[in-house]
């Protein structure tokens, strides 16, 4: 799919096998601060991937290396979710809900992802799901029904099963 590369300096080399994808939101509409914050320094946080309101996708750190996207967190019985997940972040707030171009481009780049790294749908989850009572992103307006019902039907083979 086509992906802008604009490198965040907000990362560390990966020494663990990526198991989960994260999804989160950015809390601003604009994708222009979100990029801003990601290239600072001194904000120590980033994505692997944006998805702007129509639908462009921009990559900020490489999925071999950690971003900063989960904080402290938990999934699947392990701490510092960073290490094992890739992390995407759609430019929405707890109350824009989701553009149709970012959700389509959501679903191609996770479909992307799933079959490159053999990432099972359950282990898509929200910032809200490994890190409660402190996330609560990306909120009850993300549409998890579309996304598993969109990778379930894609990620089937049509001869073999
Ligand atoms: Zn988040």
């Amino acid at each position: 799919m086509k992906c802008d590369f604009i490198e965040s300096p907000n990362k560390v080399s990966r020494t663990e096998k990526i198991t989960a994808i994260i999804i989160h939101y950015t809390a601003t509409l604009s994708l222009q601060s979100t990029l801003s914050w990601f290239l600072n320094p001194g904000a120590k946080v980033s994505a692997h991937y944006v998805i702007s309101r129509d639908g462009r996708v921009v990559q900020m750190v490489k999925d071999s290396d950690v971003a900063w996207h989960a904080g402290k967190s938990f999934f699947n019985g392990r701490t510092g979710v960073n290490q094992f997940s890739i992390g995407i972040e759609l430019s929405a707030t707890a109350t824009s809900g989701f553009t149709e171009d970012q959700m389509s481009s959501l679903e191609q780049l996770l479909l992307e992802l799933i079959r490159k790294y053999e990432i099972p749908i359950t282990s898509i989850v929200g910032h809200q799901d490994i890190a409660p009572g402190r996330k609560v992103d990306p909120g009850s307006l993300f549409d998890w029904f579309r996304i598993r019902k969109f990778l379930t039907e894609k990620n089937k083979c049509a001869d073999l099963s």
